[in-house]
């Protein structure tokens, strides 16, 4: 008897092999509550990333801007804030050019490069909400087209565990370059509500104080390898396990922070009393008014021991050289965003209205009126969109497919929405009603001249199209086309028999096409039969 060769040996499980292999592991060891995601990797995404050469030395990330190529660039789109425009393009500028600079050094001198000392600009933006802090950066990482992150400081009390949720920061510019850990290496983090974390024992979450945080953001504002997959995700460490063993060679597996730009902002709002008690104390030409705002006057005798009295600790305010503010907008500054943005909301109201064919424009005096409502707000340029919301809710509602063309926003719209849309809705009504009876004629013209006959409506069967059109919601040249179907065929047949050559149709053949059709049809048989029923 012939022996059985010996059985290959075994094969390492398939993905979902081993998917159902671990799921049924995880469920032995720990019940039904834990599951596995499916490793999904598209065979393009595959391919792709296989062929994707290491990057030359010149595809890297470049930087050659000067600070006013970056201030001419965001006065585009950013109204007001000139110190913070003007701070923050010195700031970008000199860290990109250092990250140049320090690039070409470790080529050439890899010990010069080490001992360097240079202490990272990172910023602190102060100022309230919806002024434009978040705008101004995401400007700038647009215009150097570097990955831009942003996150609130809050957010890392949400699972109690700081270290990662800091991480993922890091983890999500990789996401947002595209999975280029080079240039995610030159992000910029932005972290809001910053001003939530200082007070150092205040918790801010379960388990995590404030300078719990403070410590953890520092080590990354500093210098540090983050990995790219997190411990935490079982699905990443997995992946990583396949890939190495399709490629056979690991894949770049942390992101440095050394070149990572820094922003963090918040509304410190105790900050402008605390300053301004110690000004006034000092007399430097200060009133005894209460402070409303904090502008650029006033920040300048903001002091880092200032933030230390505010609960930050003096390691981690050393780390933010660049400190700037936001001033507060008004009425004014509202009514510049409007009229001046390339990101004006207004742009976004046109595009709108446009889709539902209506041309929408703006009158001065009432864009004033609605800089004003929004200001009293008191959320900034976010004002805008509440009162724009508020204002056009209705008019979005109503003129959609009303048959108005143009929507005039003058001062008297916004001071009386509801009583001028009324009016525009019965305006709109009938400039429909005009249009209808247009296409009605239309109609009777092209019948007439396709089938060399006059095929006219008279005033009542206008009128009664019109009324049918609005009401079924049809446009009239559908609505005709379904009435008078069978017409071509009826009317040839007439003329055959008695020569007739015009037709006058009135509003019973609107009601009720057929039945008028097949009376005509059968005068034309028994004309003789008709004219003595006359
Ligand atoms: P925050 O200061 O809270 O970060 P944002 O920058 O997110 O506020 O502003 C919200 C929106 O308001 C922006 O997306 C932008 O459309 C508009 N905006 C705010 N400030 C300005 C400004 N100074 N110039 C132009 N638009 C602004």
């Amino acid at each position: 008897m012939a022996q059985n060769p010996p059985p290959p040996p075994p094969q390492f499980p398939s993905p979902e092999e081993l998917k159902s292999k671990i799921t049924e592991f995880m469920k032995q060891n720990f019940g039904d509550h834990v599951s596995v995601a499916t490793i999904a990797e598209p065979e393009s995404a595959v391919a792709e990333e296989d062929e994707k050469p290491e990057k030359t030395e010149h595809e890297q990330f470049e930087f050659h801007l000067l600070p006013r190529d970056i201030k001419a660039h965001l006065d585009r789109f950013v109204i007001k804030q000139e110190e913070a425009k003007k701070v923050l393009a010195i700031a970008v500028c000199d860290h990109y050019n250092h990250a140049n600079y320090l690039r070409r050094l470790e080529k050439e001198d890899p010990e010069r490069a080490q001992e360097i000392e240079y202490i990272k600009q990172n910023v602190i933006l102060v100022g309230p909400t919806g002024v434009g802090k978040t705008y101004l950066i995401k400007h700038i990482a647009d215009l150097i087209k570097v990955p831009f992150v942003k996150a609130d400081a809050t957010k890392f009390s949400e699972t109690g565990y700081v270290g990662g949720d800091v991480e993922d920061l890091v983890r999500e510019l990789v996401h947002k370059a595209d999975g280029d850990v080079t240039l995610a290496q030159f992000g910029i983090i932005y972290i809001d509500e910053i001003d939530k974390i200082a007070s150092a024992g205040n918790l801010i979450g379960r388990d995590v104080s404030g300078r719990g945080v403070q410590t953890t953001l520092l080590k990354l504002m500093e210098e540090t390898e983050v990995p790219v997959r997190s411990m935490n995700d079982l699905q990443a460490q997995l992946q990583a396990a396949f890939e190495f063993q399709r490629r056979g060679k690991a894949r770049r597996d942390t992101i440095n922070t050394r070149h990572i730009l820094f922003v963090v902002s918040g509304a410190f709002e105790k900050l402008k009393e605390q300053v301004a008690r110690r000004v006034r104390h000092g007399q430097i030409g200060f009133s005894a008014q209460p402070v409303q705002v904090m502008d650029n006057e006033l920040f300048q005798h903001v002091t880092t021991q200032d933030f230390i009295e505010y609960g930050f600790e003096p390691e981690f305010i050393g780390r933010l050289p660049v400190r700037v503010v936001c001033e507060e907008l008004d009425a004014n500054d509202l009514f510049d965003i409007m009229k001046y943005s390339e990101g004006s909301l207004l742009r976004q109201y046109e595009r709108a209205f446009r889709a539902y064919g209506i041309e929408i424009s703006f009158e001065d005096e009432a864009l004033r009126l609605l800089a004003e409502s929004a200001a009293k707000e008191k959320t900034g340029a976010r004002g805008l969109l509440t009162v724009f919301e508020k204002l056009f809710r209705d008019y979005k509602y109503y003129l959609a497919g009303s048959g108005l063309s143009q929507l005039r926003v003058t001062a008297a719209l916004v001071r009386e929405p509801r009583r001028v849309l009324d009016r525009l809705m019965a305006e709109g009504h009938k400039l429909e009603a005009q249009m209808l009876e247009a296409g009605a004629r239309q109609f009777a013209e092209k019948f007439s001249s396709d089938h060399a006959l006059e095929f006219v409506f008279d005033d009542g069967a206008v009128r009664r199209l019109v009324e049918r059109a609005q009401a079924e919601r049809m446009t009239m040249g559908d609505l005709c086309a379904h009435l008078f179907k069978d017409y071509q065929f009826g009317l040839d047949l007439i003329k055959k028999n008695t020569g007739q050559t015009r037709f006058i149709i009135n509003a019973e053949a609107v009601n009720a096409p057929d039945k008028f059709l097949s009376e005509l049809v059968v005068q034309s048989y028994y004309p003789a039969a008709a004219a003595q029923k006359a």
